[in-house]
């Protein structure tokens, strides 16, 4: 199984060269040469045995069976519910799949913990060290932080912005107590920190001096691991009943992995809603084909503030035919322009997917958090508010209807209580979080000051 890049001009790589390398060298994202054809998940299999059947597809011939089977044991050990992603019933056919119950309480841990087994598995037989590096806005930087906290063939560089993460999420990230991950609190927003991640990786130089490898959402071994949960939802709904997932989305990581296991044979039908807050450009994506740089707006669903949706491009690139050379042009006089159109012939295959997007507003997301708690007793994250909420929007349907919950209530104590009135306590395993010290250093809002504090541990650890 080999990986092409969406941009079509770098050479093919195996999975395990496409999940150490991330973004491919001509700039676009791996994606499988064609879609592996898996046998759908049985209601009698594990959830790691699921998982090991379908990455197994994925990785070819770059890993054993046995490797693999090894990965996702331990991967998935991490998670207190013995089912991983468990499915609840939240009315008349109607369910929702649970993707918080990893070590970090947010659905980024499902993929997280499986890349952090595999860098170790890699890197402990190449004899190599990688620097890992990634910018978060909260959820991802603990989720990669518990996912290699003590590898030791890793070090993490986690960049956050100052003052701008939620406490809890903050906590995830800078209490590991391991000395391999760094937390950089970078004095700017967001987007600084992404553009110094982005502009390293640029540098050639700089990223072969300190092996950089980065875990963001276009990394394919997120998509990858992600397809496995829509697989076994599938199975515990019932192995015929169409299904229509309703995905809360910012990168489109997670809604692009439904897509990938339908592809591959995973599901009976295939129906599936991206839920988006006020930084809707998916919306307009898929609705008008217009693409546009815009300043991402603070919401109450803080993952989810993206403006233009990374793993689009993989949409893109199959609905252009696999033709690499429109998606590259197209991107290029985005980048050119801050602004692009999807060409004419993608827009009639674009509606084909079975794809689409709702947006909810800020109001409308807080409002879900009360009416489900009313309907059902339950406390849920702003996140998957906006996927509840935009259920109810929906036409009528015969398919099964189910809500990814990405994180736990207990994440966003702050808007649960805003939106509710109650507290959301933290779950008994992450109780301790708030008794641990936390570590984090202060850089400036500059490129040269983060080169030179990775630099400087690559001299120490020599
Ligand atoms: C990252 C995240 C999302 C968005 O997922 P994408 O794959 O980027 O679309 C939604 N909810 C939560 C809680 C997240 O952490």
């Amino acid at each position: 199984m080999k990986y092409v890049s969406t941009r079509g001009q770098a050479a093919p790589v195996d999975f395990v060269e496409a999940c150490l390398t991330g973004l491919a060298p001509d700039g676009g994202l791996y994606v499988p040469e064609a879609w592996p054809q898996i046998t759908p998940a049985d209601p009698n299999e594990s959830y790691v045995q699921v998982a090991t059947r379908i990455l197994k597809a994925f990785a070819g011939d770059s890993l054993t069976e046995a490797d693999i089977a090894g990965l996702c044991e331990r991967a998935y050990a991490s998670f207190s519910h013995h089912s991983v992603a468990p499915v609840m019933q939240s009315g008349p056919n109607a369910y929702v799949m649970e993707l918080h119950h990893g070590p970090t309480l947010a659905f980024k841990d499902v993929a997280m913990q499986f890349i952090g087994q595999l860098y170790d598995l890699v890197l402990s037989r190449r004899g190599e060290r990688m620097s890992v590096v990634c910018a978060t806005s909260g959820d991802t930087g603990g989720a990669a932080a518990a996912a290699f906290a003590g590898a030791e063939h890793v070090d993490l560089y986690i960049l956050h912005p100052h003052e701008r993460v939620s406490p809890v999420q903050r906590l995830f990230m800078t209490t590991t107590g391991a000395s391999n991950v760094y937390n950089l609190a970078i004095d700017g927003d967001f987007d600084d920190c992404q553009a110094i991640v982005k502009t390293m990786f640029a540098d050639s130089v700089f990223a072969s001096e300190v092996q950089l490898s980065g875990v963001n959402s276009i990394n394919w071994a997120r998509i990858a691991a992600q397809s496995v949960y829509y697989a076994t939802t599938q199975a515990a709904i019932g192995p015929d009943r169409p299904i229509r997932f309703v995905v809360p989305s910012g990168n489109m990581g997670d809604a692009f992995a439904g897509y990938v296991a339908a592809r591959c044979g995973l599901l009976a039908g295939f129906e599936l809603v991206c839920a988006v807050n006020e930084n809707k450009t998916l919306a307009t994506l898929l609705a008008d084909g217009e693409m546009k740089r815009e300043q991402a707006v603070p919401t109450p669903s803080p993952a989810m503030d993206i403006s233009v949706p990374s793993n689009f491009e993989r949409l893109f690139f199959e609905v252009a035919g696999r033709d690499g050379d429109t998606v590259r042009r197209t991107y290029d006089q985005y980048q050119q322009s801050g602004s692009a159109t999807l060409p004419e012939q993608v827009r009639g295959p674009l509606g084909c997917t079975g794809l689409s997007a709702v947006m909810i507003d800020n109001q409308g997301t807080l409002q879900e958090m009360q009416t489900f708690l009313d309907e059902t007793g339950a406390l849920i994250c702003p996140h998957t508010a906006v996927g509840s909420s935009a259920v109810r929007g929906l036409p009528e349907t015969e398919a099964t209807t189910v809500v990814l919950s990405t994180a736990h209530a207990a994440k966003f104590p702050e808007t649960v209580k805003e939106a509710t009135g109650l507290d959301a306590p933290l779950p008994l395993r992450s109780e301790s979080l708030i008794e641990r010290g936390e570590v984090f250093e202060r850089v400036s809002n500059d490129l040269g000051a983060v080169k030179d504090y990775v630099r400087s541990n690559m001299v120490a650890e020599a």
